[in-house]
């Protein structure tokens, strides 16, 4: 059997010079919040940002651990929870989803056959894994579900019913057309809203998808009553803990306070589990080394070893299930 502590490694030191779409990506975002205006070096207009408490445990109080466009960074000295202190509004973030540039571009990087191959090979072990729990067919709700790229995986492989929620106008044809029917796809609604009628999902996959949420609990809470009983959840999210941040430090893509406004770790991902009826029942890593820390390592098999043994991967994948 497969070792699933073993991330996919795929050869990436080429990829911001084959992939210009990445870089633009990054660069569109800055452009998107530079122009907000700034008091002591913080974005504070209310019609903008809100300042909060945390997310998982409502502590108000926070460590400052550094700023970045304008936005804050702190940590829950509570729950270890990290998050941005003043997240962009969740009216005005989710209407970024439905008609900005850098999302555009993001979704042009996903198709790239880099990209594609890359995420295959990943979707392809997590499904195996899914079926190591005697998931081997029944229904999978991908939240978030961007291009499409998981569901079409789905689709081609094997026999799960599928169904996918997504805000952005553009890719919604192409959606309904994999998943073969227009009920089976939710456009414009946050999962918390959604109304099931009772159906009950096996898989309940987020690509990336819950550091961007503005309320985690309640999304979390909304897959806790929609899941079924021996059904598993996937999340895939940044590692604040990674070695490419060690590295990179507060240039690493993943610190995009725009979009990424929660940063889970162990602790807070179990609090947030245990709050909502969930439990945390297995971790994984997955990207050792990003593209950009190639020029200040010298990779072998030994430091990849180092990076999976100390949960330094630029993702952790996090599952969980009702027991
Ligand atoms: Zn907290």
């Amino acid at each position: 059997m497969r070792d699933f502590k073993k991330p996919i490694i795929k050869d990436n030191r080429k990829l911001r010079e084959e992939i210009p779409s990445i870089e633009k990506h990054f660069k569109s975002i800055e452009k998107e919040v530079i122009k907000y205006p700034k008091v002591d070096g913080l974005i504070k207009d209310p019609n903008i940002v809100t300042f909060r408490s945390c997310p998982i445990c409502e502590s108000k109080k926070q460590n400052q651990l550094f700023t970045k466009l304008g936005f804050m960074f702190v940590r829950c000295p509570c729950c270890n929870h990290h998050f941005i202190h003043n997240p962009i509004n969740e009216e005005v973030l989710l209407n970024m989803y439905e008609v900005k540039e850098s999302d555009n571009l993001q979704r042009v990087t996903n198709k790239t056959n880099f990209y594609k191959e890359y995420w295959k090979e990943v979707y392809s072990k997590y499904v195996e894994y899914f079926q190591t729990k005697g998931l081997h067919e029944g229904s999978v709700l991908d939240i978030g579900s961007g291009t499409g790229a998981f569901l079409e995986f789905l689709k081609n492989n094997f026999n799960y019913k599928l169904y996918g929620t997504e805000f952005a106008d553009e890719v919604i044809e192409d959606l309904v057309k994999i998943v073969g029917k227009k009920e089976n796809i939710f456009h414009k609604v946050k999962i918390e809203d959604i109304n099931f009628n009772n159906k009950k999902f096996d898989v309940i996959t987020m690509w990336g998808v819950l550091e961007h949420v503005y309320n985690p609990l309640q999304v979390l809470e909304k897959i806790s009553s929609i899941i079924s009983s021996n059904g598993i959840m996937l999340a895939l999210i940044p590692n604040l803990n990674s070695r490419a941040l060690k590295i990179l430090g507060i240039t690493t893509p993943t610190l995009d306070p725009r979009g990424h406004i929660h940063y889970f770790t162990d602790e807070s991902i179990n609090k947030a589990a245990s709050l909502t009826g969930m439990k945390v029942i297995d971790k994984f890593g997955e990207l050792p080394v990003i593209d950009l820390m190639h020029q200040y390592l010298s990779k072998d098999d030994n430091l990849i070893n180092q990076i999976i043994d100390n949960e330094e991967c630029y993702y952790s994948i996090y599952i969980l299930s009702k027991h």
